[in-house]
Formats: structure tokens, sequence, C-alpha cells
């Protein structure tokens, strides 16, 4: 053979006698086929077998598998995000007339979705006051076709009573879908409760390093399996064998990353609580956090993400004081080794408006750092909250207060 031939490999090195306690990556476009009839008969490898890259590979078919073991599904599909696994499983269980209903505390990005996206579908969302709990029965008219619940929801974390939303759910045939991005399948897993799509962003806890962004969908039913696949292929989403990998790797660290992160977030909690410029203190193992007893209920205990509602008359130290921490560093995700700071400058869009909070609210993702060392960076940082706030009588606030 030339020597240009040989620069491509046709024989490859054997990997017998060769186990390693690793999930190789597998990388892959064109997956090959030993015959004729295997490739054209390879359509229906796309649910359990390889027939493209785009379809799956050995790496993203085993973190499917690691997946759906910690949910205590039948099966898991990983997509390329978090929001990926929520606009598939929506599309897939909605269609043109239909209503979609979601807790008005969502993740931000589904109000566009929703209100764009969605409408354009013919696919109406309606957004519900999480603390309903049964009461949502009201809402369930035949037009709807899904239900999603976000179990504490996004910044204002209210718990909700999931069995009690599944059971008037399914009674009148509506599957439920849980965004379940705080808890991870180590704290709840909604299956267990009934729901019939559990939605894990990898992105957060389970790859936990901040350095990729993929989502999963579990479920028990391998119809509905095969249907959120078919969805996927339409959308034509897949998962990187090279990000399976990562979160395969941090998923092997998940239990010891989030008992640190929900120890050191309880303690910051308690010892942010206790400030006066705190109106609220937003955590679901905190007794006056809405929903708390459907979280001491259903859940195994906590993560390591809170919410502070500010009062507003310290709201001008808050940017200054926020942006001189050293161990926190200021952005929108969180659940990796690194703590991470949100501040939002009001309370996030809702519809309902069940939650009243007229100041800021600052959100905190506690990492793997030494709880000593972060308290001492904040008490640094709110000394000026403190300072401001003994003032307060002295200020002129020029806000709506
Ligand atoms: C981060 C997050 C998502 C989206 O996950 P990505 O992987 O970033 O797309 C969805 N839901 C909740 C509640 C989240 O916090």
């Amino acid at each position: 053979m030339h020597q240009d031939t040989l620069c491509l490999p046709v024989r490859s090195a054997s990997a017998d006698g060769f186990a390693s306690l690793t999930v190789p990556i597998h990388r892959a476009s064109t997956v090959t086929f030993p015959t004729v009839e295997a490739y054209q008969n390879r359509r229906e490898a796309i649910y359990d077998g390889y027939s493209y890259g785009l379809y799956g590979t050995p790496t993203t078919r085993a973190l499917e598998i690691r997946i759906a073991e910690l949910e205590q599904a039948e099966r898991a599909l990983v997509l390329p995000s978090g929001f990926a696994a929520i606009a598939v499983t929506t599309l897939a269980s909605a269609q043109s007339g239909q209503r979609v209903l979601f807790p008005d505390n969502c993740y931000d990005t589904i109000r566009p979705f929703a209100t764009t996206f969605l409408a354009g579908l013919g696919i109406e969302a309606q957004f519900y006051d999480p603390a309903m709990g049964a009461n949502v029965i009201s809402l369930l008219e035949d037009s709807v076709a899904l239900l999603w619940v976000e179990s504490p929801g996004s910044v204002t974390m209210e718990v909700q009573d999931v069995p009690a939303i599944v059971r008037a759910a399914h009674s009148r045939g509506v599957k439920v879908a849980a965004d379940n991005a705080w808890a991870t399948p180590l704290r709840f897993r909604p299956l267990e409760h009934g729901c019939d799509f559990s939605i894990s962003p990898l992105s957060k806890y389970l790859n936990g390093h901040s350095d990729a962004i993929m989502g999963s969908v579990a479920v028990q039913d391998i119809a509905l399996y095969r249907r959120l696949k078919d969805f996927s292929r339409y959308l034509g989403m897949g998962a990187s064998s090279d990000d399976a990998g990562l979160v395969l790797r941090g998923i092997e660290t998940l239990a010891v990353r989030l008992d640190r992160s929900e120890a050191s977030a309880l303690d910051l909690a308690k010892w942010v609580s206790n400030r006066p410029w705190v109106r609220a203190l937003r955590h679901p193992a905190f007794p006056d956090t809405p929903g708390h007893e459907f979280w001491s209920r259903d859940f195994s205990g906590s993560s390591g993400v809170f919410s502070v509602f500010v009062d507003p008359r310290v709201a001008a130290q808050i940017a200054p004081a926020i942006e001189s921490l050293q161990l926190f560093s200021i952005g929108a995700s969180w659940g990796g080794t690194r703590s991470v700071v949100a501040v939002l400058e009001r309370m996030p869009p809702r519809t309902i408006e069940a939650t009243r909070h007229d100041g800021p609210i600052i959100r905190f993702s506690i990492g793997l750092e030494h709880v000593e060392d972060l308290r001492d960076d904040l008490s640094r940082a709110f000394e000026a909250f403190d300072a401001a706030y003994a003032q307060k009588d002295k200020l002129a606030w020029g806000g709506s207060q």
C-alpha cells in the first residue's frame, strides 16, 4: 500500500486486556455497519443502538444509563442543554390548539419560549400559582396537554406539592413534567412522585464544574422515550461525547459535592438570615419559605442555592459590595465547584404575583470553598449593608418605599 493510504487507519490496536475505571470518549459522525442490510435497517438503531453520531455513541449511552439509574427511570435521553430538554419535552407533548401549564416561578427562558415560540405554533401557555397544589385541577380543561412543575422554583424558591399536583393532573389525563434543577436526583426523584418526565439540567450540579452544557429527560415509559428521541431527531439535536464524558466524570463526585455545598449553604443562609436588611431568606429547608412542609415531606436534603430578599434601602450598596467579593463570581448559572452570586434588581417577571417583594434579590450558589473563608468574604461585603441600613432613616431614599 502507498504511504498516503497508510496514513488512514484500517487496523486499530486491540483493547483486549485493557480494563480501566473510566468511560472511553467515543467521537463519531459516521458509524459503520458490517453489512448492507444493517446499514439499510439503521433507523431502528437510533433508539437503542448506533446509527449516526448525532443519535448516540457509547459515551452518550453510558451517560443515559447512569442518569436512568439515578432517576430510577426506565430510560433517559441526553440533549445539548437543560433548556433543550424542556423544549423537546414540551414539543413532544403538545400540539396546536392545546395548552401547556407552567408554574409562575419557572426558569426565566420559559417565558419568552412560551409567549413567542409556542404561541407561534398555536400552543397556548398558561402560568399558574406554584402554591395551588391540588387546586390546579380547576385549570385542567380538556385542551391542557402538559403540566410543568419546578420545585423549588427559580429565584423565589417556592416548593410545590408535587404529589397532589400529579394526582390532579393524572385524574384528567394530563402528563406532568418536572424541572428538577435544584434538587438533583440525589435529593428528589420526580418519577417516584408520579411525574411522567424528569428533567435534569446536567450543566448544573451533575456536571458540576461549570465547563459543559447538557440536559436530560428521564421517563418510565419506553413509548415516551421513543417519542422524545424522535422529536430530538426532528430538531437535529444530539449530545457531544466529549461533554458526556465530562458529565460522567462530574457525576462520580456529585454526592460529596452536594453534601459539602448543602452544609455550607445551610450554615451561611442561617448566618445571613439574622441581618437586619434581610427581608426574607428563601431556602426550602427554612420554615418560612413557602412550601417548606413539602420539602420536609418529599426531599431527602437540600443543595447549595438560596435567595436573599434585600431591603431596598441598601440597594445602592449592593453592586460595590458584591463586586468586592473575592471568592464569589457574578454569574447566572450555578451548581459548580465555585461560589457564584446573581443580583436581581427586583422580582423576576411573574404573572400571578404570589410572592410580593419590592426590593433586590441576591441569589447565592455555594461552591466547595471552605465555609469559613466564604463567611469572611461575605462579612466584609455585608458590613456596607449593615452600615447603610443603620443609616436608613437618614437616607433620602428615592424609590417607591
Ligand atoms: C439552568 C436551568 C435550566 C437550563 O439548563 P441549561 O443546561 O443551562 O440550558 C433549566 N431549568 C432550571 C431551573 C435551571 O436552573
